[in-house]
């Protein structure tokens, strides 16, 4: 369990009290104030004027139905979110997820995270997160598209490119924002291209968005492995997942000239120690949509697929974790620990337990953070609202430029806080405290908001 300095304690305590079985929120909340302890010690002002409190509490929670009908003419009801829970820095700005397991509690952690995430990529924008129950599992392209746009009937009123911009996370791709730009487009009568990001490129989105998390974790990891003058040539990586962060994080690797040695779903995972084929990936999970077993059905000889289990009895030197939440476990961080693991990068949003992480930083295994590692998404979309507003399109190689910069650029705000506050190398106390100090100051500047 973290420790928490004692005069942030009562902050603590009232956030769980007043979010009661909110379990991931509480879990997020609880390591970023884990970190502030250093912060209050030599900053006592921050204490003042219910700062951090506010910073826990998000700004407006929006809930709402969502009707739709599906294929066989039967009303189907869902429940929409948006958290729109920090806007000091800039417009809300976060992805939708749309699945199953979705709850508030979830939402407000993703939103938690997402303000300290976008804070630290320098960018203006503020924090926000929303999605869905819906499980678009199984679904077909019409009840896709009658979902989207019922969804978006509700979230219209309260979006708009200088209010609140969403995106993708999981469950909601290039397809999914198409439908609720255009839903959003009949609704208003205006081509707001600002108003989402993740856009397909025919109609405003970004070159390089798609590719964006996945590469930007890899350049981030990539430079945290420079400060112990290595890097990926030659490593064993596991990559877990296998949706649009994962994929195009294994596609960085490769060109960088690491091996990815495995890959999974939610049902289970394949390894092939020749190095997994990429295209296969792509083409049972970007065009067939189908689930990731099938990889060892079409690959044949040298790939096998094992239902369950763990993806992280795996052996490797780098592991990315880019699935979902709370994925990685503290058993899993000690297979990966004895079987020599030297990095993790998080792919996803908080996808190592509590206490995985701990069991990395005292093995002394480089470890990122989600909120810095996989920034680039996010910081990608703020170029695309850049390119919106400027009605201009960049080519893939000057967006990539400016996304690898920027990675750097995290990276090394990461690293030069955690040694300013004396914890060299703990890249999660750096993310957690250069995101809080931007949030905060901006937050004091504007008053009492
Ligand atoms: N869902 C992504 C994230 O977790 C991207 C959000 C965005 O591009 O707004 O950061």
């Amino acid at each position: 369990m973290t420790q928490i300095d004692e005069k942030l304690e009562p902050i603590l305590t009232e956030v769980l009290r007043r979010n009661a079985g909110e379990v991931e929120f509480h879990q997020a909340v609880c390591e970023v104030l884990g970190s502030l302890g250093r912060v209050v010690a030599k900053h006592p002002d921050y204490l003042d004027d219910a700062l951090i409190e506010r910073i826990c509490e998000p700004e407006r929670q929006i809930i709402f139905r969502v009707p739709w009908v599906d294929d066989k003419g039967h009303v189907q009801i869902n429940r929409g979110f948006r958290v729109q829970f920090n806007s000091a820095l800039g417009p809300y700005k976060g992805g939708i997820r749309f699945h199953p397991s979705v709850n508030l509690g979830i939402i407000k952690f993703l939103g938690f995270e997402q303000t300290f995430k976008n804070a630290l990529t320098g960018m203006p924008i503020g924090g926000g997160k929303g999605g869905s129950d819906f499980n678009p599992r199984g679904r077909s392209d019409g009840e896709i598209m009658r979902f989207c746009q019922s969804f978006m009937t509700e979230l219209h009123r309260h979006i708009g490119e200088y209010t609140d911009v969403p995106a993708g996370d999981i469950g909601v791709g290039g397809r999914e924002i198409g439908y609720m730009f255009g839903q959003y487009k009949r609704l208003t009568n205006r081509y707001e291209a600002g108003v989402l990001t993740g856009k397909g490129l025919v109609y405003g989105g970004s070159r390089a968005r798609k590719e964006a998390t996945g590469y930007g974790a890899v350049y981030f990891v990539e430079r945290m492995l420079a400060t112990k003058g290595t890097d990926f040539a030659g490593k064993r990586v596991v990559v877990s997942g296998s949706g649009n962060v994962a994929i195009y994080t294994m596609e960085k690797i490769l060109s960088f000239g690491g091996i990815v040695v495995a890959c999974s779903d939610s049902s289970g995972y394949v390894v092939d120690e020749s190095g997994i084929d990429l295209d296969l990936v792509k083409e049972i999970k970007e065009v067939r949509r189908e689930r990731i077993s099938e990889y060892a059905r079409l690959k044949g000889t040298g790939a096998h697929y094992i239902e369950g289990g763990s993806i992280w009895d795996v052996a490797c030197d780098v592991a990315m974790p880019s699935a979902t939440q709370n994925e990685l476990t503290g058993k899993d961080a000690r297979t990966l620990v004895k079987n020599g693991v030297i990095a993790v990068g998080e792919g996803a949003n908080m996808p190592s337990t509590p206490d995985a992480v701990h069991i990395f930083q005292e093995a002394g295994v480089l470890f990122a953070p989600g909120k810095a590692a996989n920034a680039g998404g996010v910081a990608t979309s703020a170029l695309e609202m850049q390119q919106n507003a400027s009605r201009d399109s960049w080519t893939f190689e000057q967006t990539e430029e400016r996304l690898a910069m920027i990675m750097r650029s995290i990276h090394d705000i990461c690293a030069e806080t955690a040694e300013e506050y004396g914890a060299t190398g703990d890249y999660v106390l750096g993310a957690n405290i250069a995101g809080f100090v931007r949030v905060a100051e901006a937050m004091r500047a504007l008053g009492l908001i």
